[in-house]
């Protein structure tokens, strides 16, 4: 008997072509999966018709990721590019498919600014199922693949032609279909943010090579003749001490002040304030609506500002007072670039901190230090501070409240929403509303310690809502136009010592006979400025919504 020795047979090398039909059809089948879940969710989308229009869409895909793929199909950037395709195909189906969310130019951006602690608060065995079939898999065949060898003259005419057939092909299908296509991304405006991976590549295009919408000019300074008026004299009263909360995902209707039928705010029904219901954020992210709550343009002028413009806290400063941001989350996003600043997410202190990340009472517990440290004649004039809370931040709501403030049980302690039912999804949300209850009523607590040497007060406005599987949608970020009010409703409350209602003579009985008035973002701006006095033409009073409370 002979031995015999076998090579393994070689691999045939494949061509570039064939390469790039198999990985579109394979991005716009299986790495389109929730587009292809809403498409056939779409009630007028059914039998053979449906079917034909949805196998006519998927070409289209198919033939546009052929395009983009055939300017790609060089010797060494082939492989690589249709690995990156793969990989934002992968994470954006799993977002899309856990969270029902979209991928526009806004969640590009909020995946650039996540810190790492909401980023590993995310990371579950399902999207490395997700990343591994979608992406890996592929990729690893991909790799093992010898490319045919052609000349550059070949590759040239090759790459030409791939991309002008994929495009003649896609607008011919898109003719036959057109009709039946204007209507979906019309009334569906959300669907064309779930098109793998092109969703994801206009969304980093339109932050990087096109930033025209977000590169502005140099910064504008505005209040530039800001003064504090002068408050009643005759009163002699401390100066006044506001703390402005910006609270994190909160929805209004979780806030039984604002009628929930749970118990979310024992506590601070029990102070006298004012809950406003009817509020709407600027955006439905962090990164959207947290710049445009201080900016005096209000939401549709900020969208299209030519040139970046000083904020709230700039003329707050301008006029005098002392300013003081107090972080307890992944940043002010540029808002405190020129006033004192600090963050406690990263302290350790055991009472508050655990896991790398603190409770937001930490920043109570910072608050009378970093006061002191501002200088003393602004603080003679007046302080406004700002708590920018962790709040109720998802997907792990679970994480974010002590045992002892898990009124609502079972919780969800999956990151993966979707694998919970629904009801310890909410379980866990309110919880976080009772320990942001508690955090408020903390914050009027240690204000009213402070009435000996101030005369203080505390707004409290969340930067955006929350779907909490409403029309199978959670978390938050779809794009403003069709966002659920679910995700734009949010909580505004205000406490007013009975001092600062003699100074500012704004009455919160008054602001509570006002409280379902229909208000926004946009009025942050000019009230704040109202309530603390300061004089400027940028100030506007009719948006001022204390206002209409002064002197009643
Ligand atoms: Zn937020």
């Amino acid at each position: 008997m002979r031995l015999m020795f076998i090579d393994p047979p070689a691999m045939k090398p494949r061509s570039t072509t064939v390469v790039i039909m198999l990985v579109s059809l394979w991005l716009a089948s299986l790495g389109n999966i929730a587009l292809w879940q809403s498409f056939f969710a779409v009630p007028e989308i059914s039998g053979w018709q449906g079917m034909l229009f949805g196998c006519a869409f998927a070409f289209v895909i198919a033939c546009l990721i052929a395009a983009l793929l055939s300017l790609f199909a060089w010797k060494v950037t082939l492989k690589l590019a249709i690995t990156l395709l793969l990989l934002l195909a992968a994470f954006s189906t799993y977002y899309m498919l856990m969270y029902g969310i979209v991928v526009n130019t806004s969640m590009v951006l909020n995946v650039f600014q996540t810190d790492y602690r909401e980023a590993r608060d995310q990371i579950s065995w399902r999207l490395a199922v997700t990343v591994f079939l979608i992406a890996v898999l592929p990729s690893i065949w991909i790799w093992r693949q010898p490319f045919v060898h052609t000349s550059l003259l070949r590759q040239i005419l090759r790459n030409s032609s791939i991309f002008v057939v994929s495009i003649v092909m896609a607008v011919g299908t898109l003719q036959l279909v057109f009709q039946d296509f204007a209507s979906l991304m019309k009334s569906r405006t959300e669907m064309r943010f779930q098109i793998n991976p092109l969703n994801s590549l206009y969304g980093v295009a339109r932050l990087t090579v096109f930033p025209s919408k977000v590169d502005r000019g140099p910064l504008l300074a505005i209040g530039t003749d800001a003064q504090i008026s002068t408050y009643n004299n005759s009163l002699n009263t401390h100066p006044p001490l506001l703390v402005f909360v910006v609270g994190e995902t909160a929805r209004s209707q979780n806030f039984s002040l604002n009628g929930y039928d749970r118990t979310t705010n024992p506590l601070l029904q029990k102070e006298a304030v004012a809950s406003f219901t009817n509020v709407k954020s600027c955006g439905t992210s962090t990164a959207e609506s947290l710049p445009c709550m201080f900016s005096h343009l209000g939401r549709s002028a900020f969208n299209d500002r030519e040139n970046e413009v000083e904020n709230m806290l700039d003329v707050l400063y301008r006029a005098g007072y002392a300013v003081l941001w107090i972080d307890n989350q992944s940043g002010c996003k540029e808002q405190c670039a020129r006033i004192p600043s600090v963050s406690t997410s990263e302290l350790k202190i055991p009472a508050h901190c655990s896991g790398g990340e603190c409770r937001d009472t930490v920043m109570l517990e910072r608050i009378t230090d970093e006061i002191a440290k501002l200088p003393a004649e602004r603080r003679a004039k007046g302080t406004v501070v700002v708590l920018h809370q962790m709040g109720s931040h998802g997907p792990a709501y679970f994480k974010r409240t002590p045992t002892e403030f898990k009124t609502f049980k079972p919780e969800c302690t999956d990151s993966s929403l979707s694998q919970c039912d629904r009801s310890e999804i909410v379980n866990a949300y309110d919880n976080t509303i009772v320990f942001t209850d508690y955090f408020l009523s903390r914050v009027i607590s240690w204000l009213k310690a402070q009435e000996k040497t101030s005369t203080p007060a505390m707004l409290y406005v969340s930067d955006h809502g929350e779907s909490l599987g409403e029309k199978n949608m959670y978390l938050h970020g779809l794009p403003y136009s069709v966002a659920p009010p679910e995700q734009t409703t949010v909580p505004m409350i205000t406490w007013l010592s009975p001092g600062f209602e003699k100074l500012s003579r704004v009455s919160t009985k008054c602001l509570q006979n006002h409280r379902d008035k229909a208000l926004s973002h946009d009025n942050l701006f000019h009230s704040v400025l109202g309530l603390m006095a300061v004089k400027t033409s940028v100030y506007q009073r009719e948006l001022d919504f204390f206002a209409a409370c002064e002197g009643r």
